[in-house]
């Protein structure tokens, strides 16, 4: 028998007076891992369905029907329990369970956002030089313009042709699709590239996708590569070369959700940026088992990467609208609805690398593994363009996280002066409602493939079901 020491005083005092988190598998209930890995399961086919805001919003509605969503409409009256949602042009989706308590009391809102960096095709994209054809693009978002090049890309989007008829397209992603490729120069002429900066390592104009190199036919004359492309298109699309002026064409990573890591305890993916906080809101609220006391609400916004505006960004009046609508079928003003609602802005923040821990000040870094993160500001030097959550806002979703067994942790996104970032939390905040940001460490975050911890990824949707449930 090993004999038991009785504690020092200094040791008794530590542990009644300082904080001290564990490592979140230090922390999980009696068979959580067989939930997370479940649940995870659901969020890889997620990724691998909605690689768009407009994939997403697809793979959400079908499975809000199958939950028994059904579309609002406008002056319909509204039952606790009524499950609605509507569609917002294709790109964003607003999904609400109606709960028992009136909406002057507040709505709980999670709101997520469904696009992510990429490589949309330009208007006037497709060209051909030396005989081989590329396609200009764009880049959309924040990226490390060098990570896009040498790795596989498919071809997602939507092209409306001249008579108004509409085209999916999805060329990558099955079996035996072709794929598609941004080059770079190789090392052994890399001298003068190598003397530029990163930004300049790969410029916007070099990343042209590589679409094809066989001529068309045997004629003699120019641009036969690019024929021979446009016949394929013709082919497969019926679409002409006019048609990309009206078209939404971007290169997305073509790779598939993976585990990573031989124990199988992360997630390697394209746009996990913030798709994981999207299916966290999403799944919560479909697995609603009875009536919330207040309205859940869930958001799945687009445009966030290039700062939420548009149509179908959280700045739009979309959401007032949708929210309008839900308080007029209980004749509720929404004025009296935003000032007594919450919102979590869920949406990742930066994991800790200890490969490049210079960019991070640890006593306040998220870690994987560590549960969801709470971040209760964002913003840049000096937390400019923040939405700083209220003291009393970070107590609240302490009680419910704390209560509930969520694992949580609560950090900043890197050292004060290396940069920052935001959210739609200051478009939320604006509007009158209680907002905070809370979601899930990523590592290499913006890049073709961001890794997630799997026991990260559930504890964002335990704690924003928590909050539906609060
Ligand atoms: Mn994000
Ligand atoms: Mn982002």
């Amino acid at each position: 028998m090993e004999e038991k020491k009785e504690e020092t005083l200094l040791q008794q005092r530590k542990k009644a007076l300082c904080f001290a988190p564990q490592n979140g598998y230090d922390r999980l209930e009696e068979g959580e891992t067989a939930k997370i890995s479940a649940y995870c399961d659901g969020y890889k086919t997620f990724l691998d369905e909605g690689k768009t805001e407009r994939e997403c919003v697809d793979y959400a509605i079908a499975l809000a029907r199958a939950a028994g969503f059904r579309p609002l409409v406008r002056g319909e009256k509204l039952q606790p329990g009524d499950k609605v949602y509507r569609n917002n042009r294709g790109k964003s989706l607003l999904l609400a369970v109606i709960g028992q308590e009136s909406l002057d009391k507040g709505a709980v809102i999670g709101a997520a956002h469904i696009d992510s960096p990429r490589l949309d095709l330009k208007q006037n994209p497709l060209y051909e030089e030396k005989e081989l054809a590329y396609c200009k693009t764009h880049y959309y978002g924040g990226i490390k313009k060098y990570q896009w090049t040498t790795i596989p890309l498919a071809l997602h989007g939507l092209v409306v042709r001249r008579d108004g008829t509409q085209v999916t397209v999805r060329i990558g992603e099955d079996p035996g699709d072709p794929q598609f490729t941004v080059g770079d120069l190789l090392p052994h002429l890399a001298g003068d590239q190598a003397k530029k900066t990163m930004g300049a390592i790969v410029s916007a104009e070099q990343l042209n996708l590589f679409v094809g190199s066989r001529p068309f036919g045997s004629e003699e004359g120019g641009d036969r590569v690019k024929v021979a492309i446009l016949d394929l298109l013709h082919e497969k699309y019926g679409m002409v070369e006019e048609d990309f002026l009206s078209a939404e064409l971007m290169a997305v990573p073509a790779a598939k959700a993976v585990d990573i890591g031989l124990d199988r305890s992360v997630i390697g993916a394209y746009g996990q940026d913030d798709r994981v906080c999207a299916y966290a809101c999403l799944k919560a609220l479909l697995d609603l088992k009875q009536t919330p006391r207040r309205t859940a609400v869930c958001v799945l916004a687009d445009k966030e990467e290039v700062g939420s505006l548009g149509v179908t960004g959280m700045q739009s009046a979309a959401f007032d609208i949708f929210m309008s609508d839900l308080c007029q079928g209980q004749g509720v003003a929404l004025k009296a609805c935003y000032e007594t609602s919450f919102c979590l802005s869920a949406d990742v923040t930066a994991a800790y690398d200890p490969n490049f821990a210079e960019a991070y000040e640890v006593r306040n870094s998220a870690f994987f593994n560590y549960g969801v993160c709470v971040s209760k500001y964002t913003g840049a030097r000096g937390k400019s363009g923040a939405s700083d959550a209220s003291a009393e806002v970070v107590g609240l979703v302490r009680r419910v996280f704390g209560d509930n067994g969520v694992v949580w942790q609560l950090a900043e996104l890197g050292k004060t002066d290396q940069g920052g970032g935001g959210t739609v939390a200051c478009y939320m905040a604006n509007r009158n409602i209680d907002t905070i940001d809370a979601g899930v460490p990523v590592l290499s975050m913006h890049a073709p493939f961001e890794t997630t911890a799997k026991l990260d990824c559930y504890m964002a949707y335990k704690g924003m079901l928590a909050l539906y449930h609060h």
